[in-house]
């Protein structure tokens, strides 16, 4: 297993049970945790002797508000890192734990020319969690989310039955665990599909937009002929400059791309973490104008345009992972990531977002725009043909109804919230941006019909 554990942001209670937070560390609950140490069948005998709150699986608390939490309940941790390469003699695939997290499962495919075939943000996130979240990356517009790439499944079920499930078996039940948060069973591993790569290293182009118009032209018109595609947005900036961002975009270097040094180790596994904010760190450090001065100074840094810049990997898809447990420098009431989704027709909502954002001052460090592509079968999956925005906004006052306001403009025109982000969305409002719930709440009857697998979000929002 990485160096990064799911207990960070959470702590051993006497009487035996645990502190669980998500990645924003804002509403923190305390569970009896059961640390897995073998396969399905030890899964299974938890599953049959889960008590009266039920259980939930947790990978590596990546999820940024309650999906891996469940309030006196139990909470399973990951199970022990485990690779198969090519099993069954298919080729280009692996089939892995569920507990292996992609910094593990990059160290063990770069070495052999392969790569993940989705990766978020960050790469200290689990195989289980990356299917139960269907999580989408830079390269959503041409690759889909991690569901379409999974052959297949081996999942508990709520009896403690033990199933393989795929896209041609039992579709329903595969794609109701894609994006389903983990609430139709415990996945104990997966088979995937990688992809080939010739090294480690990435050739980057970036661009400085002075607006957002002009970057999400830029990215309607070139994003299909490119693989991975970010902007980030200051979010603090107004006026004409309103939505002025960085827009990078990438490939996988070839070979013959890569300059002496980089030739010299082409497929090296990214490192841990440089540095890590220690505990107790004072709250409060990222304010207004601590955000500000970053934002200038990041724009100003980037250049107009720059073509072919080797970038080892790492950097490119994962910068904050140099950083370990770079969330405490929100302090101790901790932040929320609002990322939402809008089609492609509603594009002036994202500005409405942005417009709403940078006028009550609250001040994003991260935000990103993304242009998604369309989405899979999966009933609660997230993306869908259109505009995704992330801002990651420190928990203080009045931002509870921000965040309800952006909610109503983006249910408004069909867009919906991300649930691996969510902390504390309306339930009223899941069914508008969810419509194929009645689908996911039909499976889950079907094979947990009396409910078994539970977590905070599943209660807080009847799901
Ligand atoms: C810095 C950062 C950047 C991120 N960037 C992105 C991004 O670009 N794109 C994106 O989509 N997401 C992104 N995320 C969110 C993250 O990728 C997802 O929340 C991911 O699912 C977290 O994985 P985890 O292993 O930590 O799962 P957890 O957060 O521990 O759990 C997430 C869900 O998965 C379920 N689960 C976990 N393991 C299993 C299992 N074995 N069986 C069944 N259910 C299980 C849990 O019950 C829970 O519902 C980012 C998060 C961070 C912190």
């Amino acid at each position: 297993m990485s160096e990064q554990s799911p207990g960070k942001g959470s702590g051993q209670l006497a009487g035996g049970g645990r502190m669980l937070a998500g990645w924003g560390r804002t509403a923190p609950t305390v569970a009896t945790t059961r640390r897995v140490a073998d396969g399905a069948a030890e899964v299974a005998e938890l599953v049959r002797r889960a008590g009266p709150r039920g259980l939930v699986a947790r990978g590596l608390g990546r999820s940024y508000g309650d999906p891996a939490q469940n309030a006196g309940g139990e909470v399973l941790l990951p199970l022990p890192t485990r690779i198969e390469h090519e099993p069954d003699g298919r080729p280009g695939t692996v089939r892995v734990s569920a507990g292996t997290s992609l910094h593990d499962l990059m160290a063990e495919l770069l070495p052999r020319g392969r790569f993940v075939p989705v990766t978020p943000g960050t790469r200290y996130v689990t195989v289980g969690g990356c299917v139960a979240c269907d999580v989408h990356g830079k390269s959503h517009h041409v690759a889909g989310s991690f569901g379409r790439h999974v052959v297949s499944l081996e999942l508990v079920l709520a009896d403690g039955s033990v199933h393989e499930v795929g896209p041609d078996r039992d579709p329903e039940l595969f794609w109701a665990t894609v994006g389903g948060m983990g609430l139709t069973g415990v996945i104990t591993s997966a088979v995937l599909r990688t992809i080939p790569v010739e090294s480690s290293w990435m050739t980057v182009t970036t661009t400085r937009h002075p607006d957002l118009d002009s970057v999400m032209e830029e990215m309607r018109t070139g994003d299909r002929d490119v693989t991975y595609s970010v902007a980030w947005i200051d979010t603090l900036a107004r006026g004409r400059s309103l939505g002025r961002s960085v827009l990078t975009r990438g490939e996988h270097a070839r070979r013959d791309e890569l300059d002496t040094s980089a030739a010299a180790r082409p497929l090296v596994a990214p490192g841990g973490a440089r540095l890590r904010v220690p505990p107790g760190v004072p709250g409060g450090l990222v304010r207004p104008l601590t955000v500000r001065g970053f934002n200038e100074a990041w724009f100003r840094r980037a250049p107009r345009h720059r073509t072919g810049e080797l970038q080892p990997l790492a950097a490119f898809f994962h910068p904050l992972d140099g950083v370990a447990d770079w969330n405490r420098l929100y302090g101790p009431r901790g932040f929320v990531q609002y990322q939402c989704v809008v089609p492609d027709r509603a594009a002036d909502t994202v500005a409405l977002v942005v417009d709403r954002v940078a006028r009550q001052g609250h001040a994003s460090f991260l935000s990103v725009l993304k242009r998604f592509g369309p989405g899979d079968e999966a009933p609660l999956s997230f993306p869908m043909p259109g505009w995704t925005l992330a801002l990651d906004l420190p928990a203080r006052a009045g931002l509870a109804p921000l965040l309800d306001e952006l909610d109503r403009l983006v249910a408004a025109v069909g867009g919906r919230v991300y649930l691996a982000k969510d902390a504390r969305l309306d339930p009223a409002r899941l069914p508008q941006m969810y419509p194929r719930l009645a689908d996911f709440r039909s499976v889950r009857r079907r094979v947990d019909p009396t409910g078994v697998f539970r977590s905070d979000l599943a209660r807080r929002l009847g799901l």
